[in-house]
């Protein structure tokens, strides 16, 4: 499934342009087509509580909270990276198309530091051969 594509301006609220290196356009961490509010993770809270503080907006407003990380694992017991109860597929279903280009494009130039991508190595040895 596809991330979801929206962007949002967040004007930084004057206590968190110490905190956030780059404040301005966050983008969606959701899977394209997901209900309700967009949401992006602006930092981790860390602690024994956990969680994370999000930015959720939608065409009207924007707001920032705080949320317990979603407890899902996957096979391999990697850690959804979203909230609780998020809305649409865990982090791991989800495919940034933007990163997915950029890996794509690394791994044709340097096969051997994506040892787990047969499919790219294998097209990037034909291309070697020639
Ligand atoms: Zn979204
Ligand atoms: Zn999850």
């Amino acid at each position: 499934m596809r991330q979801c594509t929206a962007v949002a301006l967040l004007p930084p609220p004057d206590h968190l342009i110490t905190l956030a290196a780059e404040p301005g356009h966050i983008l969606c961490e959701l899977a394209t087509d997901h209900p309700g509010d967009h949401a992006t993770m602006l930092w981790d809270e860390g602690g024994p509580t956990g969680g994370a503080v999000w930015a959720r907006w939608n065409t009207h407003r924007a707001r920032l909270i705080p949320l317990p990380w979603c407890l899902a694992l996957d096979p391999r017991k990697e850690a959804c990276e979203l909230f609780a109860d998020h809305p649409s597929p865990h982090s791991w279903d989800i495919t940034d198309p933007t990163h997915e280009a950029i890996t794509h494009d690394l791994a044709r130039q340097h096969p051997h530091l994506f040892p787990g991508t047969p499919e790219i190595a294998e097209r990037t040895e034909e291309e070697d051969g020639s």
